[in-house]
């Protein structure tokens, strides 16, 4: 079976030379292994422009194991969070600290709407006993893209900490240590840096880190206690996920290789276009308004033809080859599929090709949803 195209938000699709970096075991105590994680750090650190004010702390674990270490951490006990909520992973967020027992105020927004700065400020102003925000920068769960900079300006002028999941859009859409102040910016190996998943990562601010010692409720996840061991000693606390690393390591090489951020960001920018052109002259409606998609995953309506059904799709499409990713949202029936990996429009094309096989055999004749009308 040849191997499937991955069009999910991770894992992803990788490079042959990203797998063939984890042929190699390493010795966790090695010196070898210990230059490889300071010098991923570094480069992490490095992608953020956070070197003066921010060290990197990785964390063993999937990206929601590095959000939960992060809240835990930073987040005093007697202090209370602000989520701005457009999606399932700002859900997620909120789930993290009901579950830490941190206070939390939820700020609705629409699935399909953006996060809006000048509600954030407002709650800020309204409540002066909240301390951060925690802002999903893309909600993968839609692919909408929340305004981070005017966000962060705002926390930054009511004097409050932010906390960003920036999973999907690390090494994508730039971050900027020097002009946008955060405590904490945090991703994983899987997502847009191309490595395997299994590895997630803190940016934090380094004053902030040092204040939060003893604070975290759990062992495992407790970043300044990683931290100071890790300095201590160049070492990971506890089993370090080796290869993980070393993929991770040689997938940064790829990106300096290719062009860093901006080529990304242009690989990624086409993929979309192709993807969102192709399956709209199939027919198909994307969820979101053009102006709010972030190149990452693309959230389409389900046809509602009632030969349509996901998991037949699915099926058909993997037999193509090319693996899709369920819908994540509750009131509306759709799709999604991930632009992002090591992929160009090449496979964009192929993967959009194998849908409109696959609904034409499932004998689908009107893949527009029933509220509009099929885009030309
Ligand atoms: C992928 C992702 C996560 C982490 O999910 P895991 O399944 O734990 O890797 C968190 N937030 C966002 C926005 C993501 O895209």
């Amino acid at each position: 079976m040849p191997e499937p195209i991955l069009l999910t938000p991770g894992p992803l699709t990788t490079t042959r030379r990203t797998k063939e970096a984890m042929l190699q075991d390493w010795g966790s105590w090695d010196q070898d292994f210990n230059a490889l994680t300071a010098g991923v750090c570094a480069r992490l650190t490095d992608i953020v422009g956070g070197a003066d004010s921010h060290v990197c702390v990785p964390l063993q674990g999937s990206g929601t194991f590095a959000v939960e270490a992060a809240l835990g951490t930073l987040v005093p006990v007697d202090g209370k969070v602000l989520v701005p909520n457009n999606g399932a992973y700002c859900q997620r967020v909120v789930r993290i600290l009901n579950t830490l027992g941190r206070s939390c105020v939820v700020l609705p927004f629409g699935e399909d709407e953006p996060a809006d700065p000048v509600r954030i400020a407002r709650a800020l102003a309204d409540d002066p006993t909240i301390t951060h925000v925690a802002q999903v920068h893309c909600e993968t769960g839609t692919g909408i893209l929340n305004p981070l900079p005017a966000i962060a300006e705002a926390v930054a002028s009511q004097g409050r900490s932010l906390i960003v999941d920036a999973m999907s859009t690390f090494g994508l859409i730039p971050i900027d240590a020097a002009r946008m102040p955060f405590d904490a910016v945090i991703a994983a190996s899987g997502k847009c840096l191309e490595g395997v998943p299994g590895m997630g990562f803190v940016i934090a601010r380094r004053v902030a880190l040092e204040e939060a010692a003893g604070r975290c409720h759990s062992l495992a996840l407790d970043l300044h206690d990683q931290w100071r061991y890790m300095q201590r000693t160049g070492q990971w606390r506890f089993t370090p996920p080796t290869h993980v690393l070393a993929a991770l390591h040689e997938a940064l090489d790829q990106y300096r290789e290719e062009g860093g951020p901006p080529a990304r960001l242009g690989r990624y920018a086409r993929n979309c276009q192709a993807l969102v052109a192709g399956m709209r002259a199939l027919g198909l409606r994307t969820f979101l308004e053009d102006r709010f998609q972030a190149p990452v995953i693309v959230t389409f309506h389900a046809p509602t033809d009632p030969a349509y059904c996901f998991e037949e799709l699915y099926a058909r499409v993997k037999a193509r080859g090319f693996i899709l990713y369920p819908g994540k949202l509750t009131r509306v029936d759709t799709f999604r599929v991930g632009c992002i990996g090591a992929i160009d429009t090449r496979q964009i094309h192929a993967a959009v090709a194998a849908v409109g096989e696959a609904l034409a055999d499932m004998g689908v004749r009107h893949p527009a949803n029933a509220s509009g009308e099929a885009h030309p």
